[in-house]
């Protein structure tokens, strides 16, 4: 196996973030937003590189308003770690000590009558005090009040999402070559995910290995189940890698595959086809999983078809945009998410075909570049 020493790109500055906090108050103004309030997880390390030890009871938040400096609440305790985040260096912090009441630290950086944008992850215990603190304030979650917040990605941001899709390819490289045939799907889920940490990823998010009968539930992600000669099998594999999601799958075949097999299998690659066909700047999020469904509709395999043709990727493995009916965002370019249509046949066999697609200025480009053909393993 070829061995990689992927070069990490340069680290995002300090600049980097400040912009960031400035388009997401930008368009928090356009939403009639007083302000967006961020507490740890994917959001804050997204506008900040800062990612506490352990997301706990003790309030921590970033307070985005406009006409004001960011302002990262922090326990006292915990203000050394957070200060030594890169992006928290252009921001104001205030810190709260233990046995006072800290939503009276960050009370006198709202306005009472607001309404703000919050993580979705916020705990509802730091939801309940805000708004205990200030009654006339309302919040909207961030996925429904600012929902692009993170969609579109700048250059160093796709540098990195193309590294763990590379990264993620050389992966199914490499799968293609184990015994799949008398073992069980959780060993070749290890190997899936020893081989993406061996090509670069810090995490591993999901191994699915969903064989024969269980390939047929979407999120099936591996059991006990001894693979067999026949089988198709749906691998789908992902994590982050410098910070940035892979999500790739393919469905292989151990030995030969059945005409059926082949048949449902290269109906959704026409899908996939399709669905990446229909990415382009302006076109709605909804047109993609229309265009996708629709080859698997006209096939008579509508039924079938269970889920969503595709989400978001970026700090996380699954965000916004939602390629989904009734979405109608445009696409913008530099949006990066999935086009993964699927075929799930209960109690018999499952084919799914997923890549990674960024929206270009003319189309789409595509940061997954494995073979869609129906692979033979042994
Ligand atoms: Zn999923
Ligand atoms: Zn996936
Ligand atoms: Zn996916």
């Amino acid at each position: 196996m070829t061995s990689v020493d992927p070069q990490p790109p340069p680290p995002f500055t300090v600049e980097d973030y400040l912009a960031r906090a400035g388009r997401v108050v930008t368009a928090a103004g356009e939403r009639s937003l007083a302000g967006v309030l961020v507490t740890p997880g994917p959001d804050l390390v997204w506008l900040t590189g800062y990612r506490p030890t352990a997301i706990t009871e003790r309030l921590t938040v970033l307070v985005l308003r406009p006409g004001e400096p960011p302002t990262l609440v922090v326990p006292a305790l915990e203000r050394p770690d957070a200060e030594s985040a890169v992006g928290v260096h252009g921001m104001t912090v205030i810190d709260w000590a233990d046995a006072t009441d800290p939503y009276q630290a960050v009370t006198p950086l709202l306005d009472p009558d607001g309404t703000y944008g919050i993580s979705d992850s916020a705990w509802a215990l730091h939801l309940l005090g805000l708004q205990r603190s200030l009654p006339g304030t309302a919040y909207r979650a961030l996925t429904e009040g600012l929902p692009m917040m993170r969609a579109v990605k700048g250059p160093d941001e796709l540098a990195r999402l193309t590294a763990a899709g590379s990264a993620a390819d050389a992966t199914y490289g490499e799968i293609l070559k184990v015994r799949f045939e008398g073992r069980k799907e959780t060993e070749v889920a290890a190997d899936l995910a020893a081989l993406l940490r061996h090509f670069g990823h810090e995490q591993v998010d999901f191994t699915v290995v969903g064989s024969g009968p269980n390939g047929a539930n979407p999120h099936h992600e591996a059991g006990d189940r001894v693979i067999q000669r026949g089988d198709a099998v749906v691998l789908d594999f992902g994590g982050l890698m410098f910070g940035y999601g892979s999500d790739t799958t393919r469905t292989v075949c151990v030995g030969e595959p059945t005409q059926e097999i082949r048949d449902v299998h290269e109906i959704v690659r026409l899908a996939q086809e399709a669905g990446v066909a229909a990415v382009l700047p302006g076109a709605t999020c909804q047109d993609v999983d229309r265009a996708a469904r629709a080859v698997i509709t006209d096939a008579g395999y509508g039924e079938a078809f269970i889920h969503r043709t595709g989400h978001g990727i970026g700090v996380t493995t699954h965000e916004p945009p939602y390629m989904v009916e009734g979405e109608e965002q445009p696409l913008v370019p530099g949006m990066c998410f999935s086009v993964e249509p699927g075929i799930y046949l209960s109690g018999r066999f499952g084919v799914r075909i997923e890549d990674i697609v960024t929206v270009t200025e003319t189309g789409s480009r595509r940061l997954n570049s494995t073979d869609h053909g129906l692979a033979i393993v042994e």
